[in-house]
């Protein structure tokens, strides 16, 4: 990751089509053991990298449901690892698709300082009000 969904998601699924990466999916098809919410793939997610903004905030009629997580690179790989809040995927040849093994893209104009804070990405990015 990337961006995390949070306990304010009212699962309308909007944010699943405008995904480049297909990285989010509906709750029923989440990962997690009890995943009662729509879920961001962190081994899959750009940050919408080449795009103004990330197109899943930016649909996302709930503010605040949408924040900021680490980037998914090799330096935070225990984070994303150990982390409840995700189930990564396990490739056949790969293995584990930690951020050591398959580093994503991600905002470098995200500071580090506000991602350990997880603050709204609608909230960096003015998507609310502008
Ligand atoms: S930030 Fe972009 S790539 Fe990541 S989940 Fe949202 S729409 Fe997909
Ligand atoms: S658009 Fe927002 S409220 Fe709707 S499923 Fe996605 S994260 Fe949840």
């Amino acid at each position: 990751m990337a961006v995390l969904i949070t306990d304010l998601c009212i699962n309308c699924d909007a944010c699943i089509e405008e995904c480049p990466a297909t990285a989010i999916v509906s709750a029923d098809d989440s990962p997690l053991a009890n995943g009662e919410y729509t879920y961001v793939k962190p081994e899959k997610c750009i940050e919408c990298v080449d795009a103004a903004v990330p197109k899943c905030a930016d649909v996302c009629p709930t503010e605040g449901c949408i924040i900021w997580d680490m980037p998914y690179t090799e330096p935070f790989n225990h984070h994303f690892v150990e982390s409840n809040d995700y189930v990564l995927r396990v490739h056949k040849k790969k293995g584990l698709l930690s951020p050591v093994v398959a580093p994503r893209p991600y905002r470098e104009s995200v500071a580090l300082s506000e991602r350990e804070k997880n603050i709204s990405v609608g909230e960096t990015l003015r998507l609310y009000n502008p």
